[in-house]
């Protein structure tokens, strides 16, 4: 898109690069922070609840802010950890 350099935070793909029309009727590249994809279960691939998207949260948050505190927390969820919990008692 552009061919002119810009500054070197901005030449990685860690921001989206998005085309917008400006009011003049020009159209500017702007660099948007990316979304963070949304966790999924590991087992069912149902979205995970207690996870969140905000990225500022993922990178300088508290660990107990990130994923519940359960056993598999953030990777798997609820209905599967009680399914796999039952299958390990009963084969026990
Ligand atoms: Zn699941």
């Amino acid at each position: 898109m552009g061919s002119t350099m810009v500054r070197p935070g901005l030449r990685s793909h860690a921001k989206k690069r998005v085309a917008r029309k400006l009011p003049g009727g020009g159209t500017k590249v702007f660099y948007i922070r990316r979304k963070h994809y949304k966790a999924r279960c590991a087992i069912c691939g149902r979205l995970l609840g207690g996870i969140p998207v905000d990225p500022d949260i993922i990178r300088r948050g508290a660990k107990t802010l990130k994923r519940p505190e359960r056993p598999y927390g953030g990777v798997i969820c609820p209905d599967c950890l009680a399914r796999a919990y039952r299958i390990a008692i009963r084969s026990g």
